[in-house]
């Protein structure tokens, strides 16, 4: 059995694949905080650009790089799987509201979404349990949060 020690993954170009080797003008993506992509000079678009430019302007996207196992990095990736869990509850929230049937809410198959969309943007630290773990609970807890709102 191979053991992922989640070592930081070599950023690579998320359209093209090539491998980040610091030259050029690369514009890197973050999300909630954590950098999720990284995005070559070829194959940046007009839009990517603009958006680049727009998110420096207005200090969108000031995340500076910070060092895994910083402080500030641990930190960040708590604030990207809580902002994750979030994302992946408003949606399911928008389909309930746009569904003409109500839908059941399961709380682990909504966890089990967003732990694979965080193993997506920054890997499960190599403890897909854990992980897990933590979606689970932060997800109880906007969940009691939300019915605390609703109690009449
Ligand atoms: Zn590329």
């Amino acid at each position: 059995m191979t053991t992922d020690k989640s070592s930081p993954k070599t950023p690579t170009c998320v359209r093209c694949g090539r491998t980040y080797d610091g030259s050029g003008d690369w514009n890197i993506n973050y999300r909630h905080g954590v950098t999720v992509g990284y995005l070559c000079p070829d194959d940046q678009t007009p839009g990517d650009n603009a958006e680049a430019v727009i998110n420096e302007a207005t200090g969108a996207g000031t995340v500076h790089e910070v060092q895994p196992g910083s402080p500030e990095h641990a930190e960040a990736v708590v604030q990207h799987v809580y902002a994750m869990t979030q994302e992946v509850l408003r949606e399911f929230l928008e389909r309930v509201v746009n569904s003409a049937f109500g839908m059941a809410l399961d709380p682990h198959a909504l966890a089990d979404q967003a732990v694979e969309r965080i193993s997506g943007t920054i890997g499960d630290g190599g403890n897909p349990e854990g992980l897990r773990r933590v979606v689970q609970e932060m997800l109880q807890e906007m969940l009691d949060e939300m019915h605390g709102g609703e109690s009449s």
